[in-house]
């Protein structure tokens, strides 16, 4: 697609980095949930298809919990949440990518769409 970007994220340390094509990412999701809100994570939703870890597999750890849906992933050296996985209802691979991580994207200019996750 034309307006397809490429975004670049990575956790505090480098050891984790990635590329992430989607179309111009002009918002993301603030969520109250038990993780989201002790994280702070602003995230935005793509297609697994279009992530590609570049760096630290190696280094992730995974922290899941609840019905055990989504991968919590993080950092094993500097503990940062940069990315997460999990899926659709209708099983496609999905990635959370929290924006506060990616290069390209300044959390305070873009809208951020408050989400009651507490509840579902
Ligand atoms: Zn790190």
């Amino acid at each position: 697609m034309a307006d397809q970007q490429t975004y670049h994220g990575s956790c505090h340390c480098g050891a984790v980095a990635y590329e992430a094509r989607s179309a111009p990412i002009t918002q993301a999701m603030s969520c109250n949930c038990s993780i989201c809100r002790r994280k702070g994570t602003l995230l935005a939703f793509i297609p697994a298809s279009d992530f590609t870890l570049t760096a630290g597999e190696d280094a992730l750890i995974d922290y899941q919990f609840n019905k055990h849906v989504i991968h919590h992933l993080f950092c094993a050296t500097c503990g940062v949440t940069s990315f997460a996985r999990g899926s659709k209802p209708d099983g496609t691979p999905m990635i959370a990518l929290n924006v506060r991580c990616i290069d390209e994207i300044d959390p305070d200019a873009i809208t951020i769409n408050r989400i009651d996750g507490k509840s579902f």
